[in-house]
This record gives C-alpha cells, structure tokens and sequence, in this order.
C-alpha cells in the first residue's frame, strides 16, 4: 500500500517548497512527468504513439482556490486538445481531468463551476474527435464526481472515470457504470483512506480490484484497467479469453514512466494500451503520490539529493 507519510508529504506546503525549488530533484521528475509545457508533452506523445501505445494526458494541478485559475485551466485544456489536433494526435489522445482542479473545492458554487468548466473540455475535444476521462480523487469527492460525470454522458456518452478499488463503495459504483458505452477506468486508489470507507490492506485491494474487474469484464461496458500489477494483468487478459472479449473492446492503462516495457510489450501484442501522461508546473502532488507507491522511488530521490549528483 502506499506510503502514508509521503502521501501526508504530497498535501504539505513546506515539502512543496523544498521538493519542486531543487534543481537536484528535476531528473526523477522527469521520468514520471512529460514537461511543463504544451510542446514538450505533445513531442512525448508523438513519440509513445509512433510505437503503437495511445496516451491520455493529464494537465498538472488540483486544488485550485480562485475560479480564475480553474478557468485557465480549462483554457489549457483547450489550448492542448488544439494542440493535438494540429499535431493530428487528437485520435490516439485523450485527456485526464481532476475535477478539483476545475474548481470542484471552491467554496461557493463548486460544483456549478466544474461541472461548467467540464463540460467546456468536453465540447472542444469532441470538436477535434478526442475523449476525456475524469480522474477520481479522494473518497470525499465520488459522490460529486459521478453526478458531474451523469450529466455529461447525457451529451457526451463517451466520457470515462477513474474508480477506485480501495474504496468500499467502489464495486456498487462498477455494477452502475457497466452498461453499454460506458467507459470505466479501475485503478487501485492513490489516496490515504479511512478503513470506514476504504480496505486498508494490499491484500483486500488486490482482491476488491479483482471483483471490481469481474464485474466490468462481464459488463457491456468498456474497461479500462489500469495497474502495472503483473497478477492483475494476466487476471484481465484470462477474463477477457474466457468471456470471448475482444481485444478492441477493453484497455490496459499504465503511467508514465512505469513499466515502460511491459507498455510496449503489451501494444506489440495487439493488446490497447494507453499511458497516463502527466505534464505541467505543478507536479508535487503527482510526483509524491508516485514516489509512495514504491520505495524504490525513494531511493532515486535520496541519490538526487546528494552531493555531485547529476540528478
Ligand atoms: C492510467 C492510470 C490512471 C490512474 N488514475 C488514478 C485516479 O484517477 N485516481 C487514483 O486514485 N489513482 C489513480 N491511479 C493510481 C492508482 O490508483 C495506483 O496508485 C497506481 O496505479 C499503483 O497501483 P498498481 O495498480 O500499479 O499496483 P501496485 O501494487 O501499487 O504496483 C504493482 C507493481 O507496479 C509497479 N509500480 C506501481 N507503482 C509504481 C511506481 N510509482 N513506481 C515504480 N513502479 C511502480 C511496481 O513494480 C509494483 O510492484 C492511476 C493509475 C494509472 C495506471
């Protein structure tokens, strides 16, 4: 399960300051970050999808206090699926959205702005024939986003969202959104939980991500799994020959710059893969919750801190 600490470490001001200012920690978040600006994540695009894999790419940032900034955000939402589309990728990318970071925690009117500002994201990518997924965020959250995300299907039957194993709720919430059309991202869950709403312990994940994948496998819907959890992949893949799904009808999702040759194994084996492209300023968050997944990553981070690193 991930590191508590360092999940603590990813919502603390100080941490922010110390991590995202050193020049010594750029290298490591360069392996799991695409850049900070437009051109940099479209020319990293370009290249994962010249090698079969598709991407969906998330602009950094949640937590957004002034409906000023989630509007600009939403304006670099446009401004990137323009992108895509003068760089012809809009059809082998989509975007990744956090509805905080389109003013879903303001305190007035919250929910009105991103569900407005949501919708503005997803009438451009349509425009240019791309999708959007919405990210889910911590379990205080679901319930907002899941009715965001009703009232755009209305319009937008395409667009997908994350849900999170972890979460208790979460396997009622699969057998709602396994209907025909309905694109489902199942992923483990990034955030520290309570163990009144969440299981606490790899083993029950492992197991709750395995019910939760049963039932969109054998759903009408269009899974979307996506963990780098070896065990997990193989369980999908024996789902998928049992329940004679289609390769074109479920997808495999990874992040990016985790198990990058499994990504391209996965694709040469005509197998939908799409890696989780994360770019922008503000990378902190991402990046800590991604060092807490694994220790290892940890390790890397203290070499980069060290004297005469090239890091
Ligand atoms: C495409 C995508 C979108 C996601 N969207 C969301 C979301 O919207 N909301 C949310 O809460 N979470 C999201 N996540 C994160 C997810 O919840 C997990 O935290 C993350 O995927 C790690 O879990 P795992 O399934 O890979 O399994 P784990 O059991 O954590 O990992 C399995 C194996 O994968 C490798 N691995 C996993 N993480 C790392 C890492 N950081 N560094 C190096 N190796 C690693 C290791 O070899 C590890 O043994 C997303 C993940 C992916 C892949």
């Amino acid at each position: 399960m991930p590191n508590k600490l360092l999940l603590v470490a990813a919502e603390n001001e100080r941490m922010r300051g110390i991590v995202s200012q050193s020049s010594l920690t750029r290298g490591i978040v360069h392996r799991f970050v695409a850049g900070e600006q437009d051109h940099e994540v479209i020319a990293v695009a370009r290249r994962l999808t010249g090698t079969g894999l598709r991407v969906t790419i998330d602009h950094l940032g949640e937590g957004t206090t002034t409906l000023e900034q989630a509007e600009g955000i939403r304006d670099t939402y446009l401004a990137l699926l323009s992108s895509l589309h003068a760089a012809d990728l809009a059809a082998a990318a989509e975007v990744s959205l956090k509805i905080s970071a389109l003013g879903g925690s303001l305190p007035a009117g919250g929910y009105d702005h991103a569900a407005r500002l949501t919708h503005d994201v997803c009438a451009a990518a349509a425009a240019v024939g791309s999708t959007v997924t919405i990210d889910m965020e911590d379990h205080t959250t679901v319930d907002a986003t899941l009715s965001i995300l009703d009232e755009l299907r209305t319009e937008f039957p395409w667009v997908g969202v994350a849900l999170q194993a972890c979460l208790r709720r979460t396997a009622a919430d699969c057998r709602r959104l396994a209907h025909a059309g309905s694109r489902v991202r199942l992923v483990k869950g990034a955030y520290a939980e309570p163990a009144s709403v969440a299981f606490v312990s790899k083993r029950e994940v492992d197991d709750e991500f395995r019910r939760c994948l049963r039932i969109l496998m054998e759903g009408d819907g269009y899974p979307m799994i996506a963990t780098h959890d070896p065990k997990l992949i193989e369980y999908t893949l024996r789902l998928a020959r049992d329940g004679g799904r289609g390769a074109e009808d479920y997808e495999f999702q990874m992040l990016y710059g985790i198990r990058e040759n499994e990504q391209l194994r996965l694709a040469a084996n005509g197998y939908r893969t799409r890696v989780y492209l994360p770019y922008g300023r503000d990378w902190y968050a991402y990046f800590m919750r991604r060092l807490a997944e694994k220790p290892a990553n940890l390790l890397l981070l203290a070499r980069s801190f060290k004297p005469g690193s090239a890091n």
